[in-house]
């Protein structure tokens, strides 16, 4: 049997009360990464029971829910993290910026920096493996609130990770998803694919499953923040005819007041 597909598995790691980390694991050369550090307990009990051991932890940025566990976790492991931020994080090993290509887990990995939560905020896009590691800049049905960056740059980066191909897997940092659906429906009632996702969301926290990793392409389609520059989104807004950053930074401050 031929595949060209990388040997990479995917775990999607609930932490905290709402977070989530990722371990990608490849099964060829048996590394292991780890995306985000909110808890050390049950990223070891994973570890544990599939018997990996750390080999790579990538930080999306610098809040304490994404590093507080680094410490606790980082023996052996190289930290990849943002040169930007590199005055605010934990001791990195490898600083990266935009466009940077580091091997993760044998496959290459692409770094974007996607400010707007936070100024250092970065993403990691696999592209043989067809996964995107987004933090809290795009998130499932939503994206991260304006801590430190500007609508302008939040919207910038929602566009460079919306023209990903439309395949990835969007892996994101929080179960936020279900209060963004209902403020997603809120704007866009008869989005006949929201409301069909807003179905199946419902359905997997009822089940306590995961709503995170997403598909992109069901972003593209039913994410409001994706959807600035949508005409019928304008529209819904009455700014049919405002610039899309501002139709973004509306669609932002709603959902601040939700
Ligand atoms: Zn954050
Ligand atoms: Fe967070």
């Amino acid at each position: 049997m031929t595949n060209d597909l990388p040997p990479i598995e995917l775990v999607v790691v609930p932490c905290l009360s709402d977070n989530y980390a990722f371990l990608v694991h490849n099964n060829q050369t048996e590394q292991t990464a780890l995306v985000d550090a909110p808890e050390a307990l049950p990223v070891r009990r994973v570890l544990q029971a599939r018997g990996w051991a750390l080999t790579d932890i990538l930080i999306t940025h610098h809040h304490d829910d994404h590093i507080g566990a680094l410490a606790d976790l980082r023996a052996g492991a190289r930290v990849i993290g943002a040169a930007r931020d590199a005055h605010r994080l934990p001791a990195i090993d490898v600083n990266v910026a935009d466009g940077d290509m580091i091997e993760i887990c044998g496959v290459k990995t692409h770094v974007m920096e996607v400010p707007g939560h936070t100024l250092g905020h970065v993403a990691y896009h696999m592209p043989d493996a067809g996964l995107v590691f987004t933090g809290d800049s795009l998130m499932a049905l939503g994206c991260g609130r304006l801590f430190e960056g500007t609508a302008a740059q939040m919207w910038d980066s929602l566009q460079k990770l919306r023209a990903l191909p439309a395949d990835s897997t969007v892996c994101s940092g929080h179960e936020y998803t279900e209060s963004n659906a209902r403020f997603a429906l809120s704007l866009d009632p008869d989005n006949a694919a929201l409301i069909s996702r807003y179905k199946r969301i419902t359905a997997a926290r009822a089940a306590n499953r995961p709503t995170v990793p997403s598909a992109l392409d069901d972003e593209i389609r039913t994410n409001p923040f994706l959807r600035a520059d949508d005409p019928g989104m304008k529209v819904a807004l009455t700014m049919t005819d405002s610039p899309d950053v501002d139709v973004f930074a509306e669609i932002r401050a709603r959902k601040d007041r939700f």
